[in-house]
């Protein structure tokens, strides 16, 4: 049987790390700003829902920071590294072999686990607690595939951070389903500020639009 592989990334790393140390900033827009504040970098999922894209000139950003009081940061590598790390040191208890893909991203092995998914959420909720970071899981049999879990996980909220895709069944399945799902997420962020507040209402829009 082929070894189950674990990705796990942070979500919008730079911010959460920011809100770590400043609970003021939750639930608000807010943006990481590149070396010489030229530009952004890190996006809250407030401030992606006002617009602002990955990369967008700080200059081009005025009028959106000062009516949606978006909260702006310079970047600090320092504490990025540092947060890493301790993020690391966590998954190290979930696995025995952890690979650093990139700042916010680590490959694990999940051979052995009994139930992999409940592995999962329990390294997840620990890495919460313990630094308060969220983080989301794709799982699958290739790093390439848990990748794909690990974003599939990331855009759908029913996954909650959690997507188990080792069943190749599932793993066919859910790849044939992106398309759709891309739609689903344009329709979640257009209706977002409006009129969805949880993710009940969001699934109650997709059955009454028959789109799920
Ligand atoms: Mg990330």
């Amino acid at each position: 049987m082929k070894r189950p592989i674990a990705i796990s990334d942070s979500a919008n790393f730079y911010v959460s790390a920011e809100r770590i140390f400043d609970p003021s900033l939750k639930n608000t827009p807010v943006i990481v700003l590149s070396n010489n504040d030229g530009c952004a970098v890190a996006r809250s999922d407030e401030a992606k829902v006002l617009g602002i894209k990955m990369g967008a000139p700080l200059h081009q950003l005025s009028t959106v920071i000062q009516r949606h009081g978006v909260r702006v940061f310079s970047s600090n590598y320092t504490l990025y590294g540092d947060i890493s790390r301790r993020v690391v040191e966590v998954y190290q208890d979930f696995s025995p072999t952890v690979e650093i893909y990139s700042i916010d991203e680590c490959f694990m092995d999940f051979s052995g686990f009994k139930d992999r998914e409940a592995h999962a959420r329990k390294m997840r909720q620990t890495v919460l607690r313990k630094i308060g970071v969220p983080v989301r899981v794709g799982i699958a049999s290739s790093k390439t595939l848990a990748k794909c879990a690990n974003d599939i996980a990331k855009k759908n909220s029913l996954f909650d951070g959690v997507l188990d895709m080792m069943d190749e069944q599932l793993a066919d399945w859910l790849l044939g389903q992106i398309k759709s799902w891309q739609l689903l997420e344009f329709i979640r962020q257009q209706t977002y500020v409006t009129c969805l507040s949880n993710k009940h209402d969001l699934w109650g829009l997709l059955f009454w639009k028959r789109l799920f």
